[in-house]
Parts: C-alpha cells; structure tokens; sequence
C-alpha cells in the first residue's frame, strides 16, 4: 500500500541573527497507514523541528514531504497536533474545550457535536463534558486533548512529547491509555519523545537519530509476540529490555 507521510532527504536550518543552526540534516522515511512510529534522539537534535516541518508550520530548506502522494506544503486538516501541554483552557467546559478545533475550522456541525458526545462517552468523560479542565485529573485531560485533535478526523496524528509534563506514575497509565486509544481508532501516528520504555511499549517502529543535525541512525521493528499485544503487557514482556538495551546503545554510541 502507498505510504501516507512519504520524507525525501528534508533538511532544516534556523537562521537567526547569531548565525545558522543546522537541525536536520536528509531525513528520509515514510510510514504506512495506521502504523504507529516513535521518533527517539538526544535532547535539542532536532525532533521537534521535525514535526513542525510535518505539521506545516515551517518550510524544509531541501528536500520534498508527501502526504498521500500529494506534496505537503501548507498545514493540512488531515494532521492533528497534540503537545506536551494539553492547552485546554479553563473557561471553557471539556465539552467546549473538545469543540475548540472544530469552532476555529468553522464546522460546527450537528453531526461534529454528536460525535464529540459520542468521543466523550467513549472515553469515560461523559461525566464531566460540564466540567471545568482544572476539576479534571492529568490522565483525563490527556484524553479530552487527544478527544479533541481526534473529533477533526486527521489522518495522521502528530504527537510532540504529549505525556512528559505529567509525573512518572501518570505518565505510565496515561501513556498506556492514550496509546490503546490511537490504536483502536487505527491512525497513523508519528510519536516523539525521550523516554525509550514509552517508544518501545507503543510502537511499531523506532526511529533513531543522532544528535544535531539530526539524521536517521537506525530504524528498528518493534515486534512483541503476544497474545493480547498491550503497552502493558509489553513492559512486562522478555523482549522488552532487549529492545530498551538496542536503542539505549545506539542512542549512546558516540559518547
Ligand atoms: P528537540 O526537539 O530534539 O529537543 P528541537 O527540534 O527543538 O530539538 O531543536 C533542534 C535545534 O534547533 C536545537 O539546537 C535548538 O536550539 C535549535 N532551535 C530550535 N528552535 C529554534 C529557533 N526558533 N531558532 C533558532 N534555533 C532553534
């Protein structure tokens, strides 16, 4: 099947009145539909940059990004965006806050507001579509972000570190949780993040790159051989430390 985010040697550079800082340096992948990737690599090599280029927020010094065959130029509604903070404002209701995106696209349709009710039972949160954000847990607000990137029906979901501002413990269940959940929904996801459990427990692959300029080290195959294949069960598997220990080494191989 064609891939649906196809990148050709993309490279970045900022320019600022410092000089030029080199980001990514022929960044080449793809990924097929409804695969779920993670992007691992030392801190300040150039991840994010990597998914503001895939969002369209910025443009590749060189390079070509397809989405679906088609260049990728400018901001698409097939991509949603979830952060590391979960950006739900307090004035508004979870139910209004999940109905944000939808009210800036102007397509606040009856049909858009049966689904953020359906999203919401769902996912446990039909109790508090009145709510406030603030009388809302870590975990659960993760998932009224995720219900509200979800509710614009984007082909690819781009994750950036959404789960590092919550504490250790949070951080397991949320991310098993909000994993499960993409899985279910069948997106293509493109995660990054610096901790290499939550890459390994997650994903399908593992992309590795080096530090800045990033470039791609190695891409490894996440397979686990289980029953119920889970984030959880994952953790607890015998392959899981082996996969930790191969990243963990080509992550450190040059220091
Ligand atoms: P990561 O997400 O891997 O931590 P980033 O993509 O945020 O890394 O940043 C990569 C490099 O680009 C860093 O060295 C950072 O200092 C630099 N950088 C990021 N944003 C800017 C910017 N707006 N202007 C100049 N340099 C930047």
């Amino acid at each position: 099947m064609n891939p649906i985010l196809e990148l050709n040697d993309v490279s970045y550079s900022y320019h600022t009145l410092d000089g030029e800082t080199k980001a990514l340096s022929d960044i080449s992948f793809s990924l097929a539909r409804g695969e779920f990737t993670a992007v691992v690599g030392p801190s300040g090599c150039g991840k994010s940059t990597l998914l503001s280029l895939i969002a369209g927020l910025m443009k590749p010094e060189s390079g070509s990004m397809t989405l679906n065959g088609d260049p990728l130029t400018e901001n698409s509604s097939k991509i949603g965006y979830m952060l590391q903070h979960d950006h739900l404002f307090e004035w508004r209701t979870v139910y209004r806050n999940v109905l944000l995106g939808a009210e800036i696209n102007k397509a606040l349709t009856p049909e858009i507001k049966e689904r953020a009710n359906k999203l919401l039972e769902q996912y446990g949160l039909k109790r508090f579509a009145r709510s406030k954000p603030s009388e809302l847990s870590g975990g659960m607000r993760q998932r009224a972000a995720l219900i509200r990137t979800l509710l614009l029906e984007p082909e690819l979901l781009l994750l950036d570190e959404p789960f590092s501002a919550l504490d250790y413990q949070t951080r397991l269940t949320v991310s098993d949780d909000i994993g499960q959940i993409i899985r279910r929904s069948g997106k293509t996801a493109l995660l990054v993040t610096h901790d290499l459990s939550e890459a390994v427990s997650l994903s399908d692959r593992v992309i590795i790159l080096s530090k800045r300029p990033a470039s791609i080290v190695r891409i490894v195959p996440i397979a686990f051989a289980l029953e119920k294949d889970t984030p959880l069960n994952r953790r607890n598997a015998p392959e899981f430390k082996n996969y930790f220990n191969e990243i963990w080494k080509e992550l450190n191989h040059d220091e």
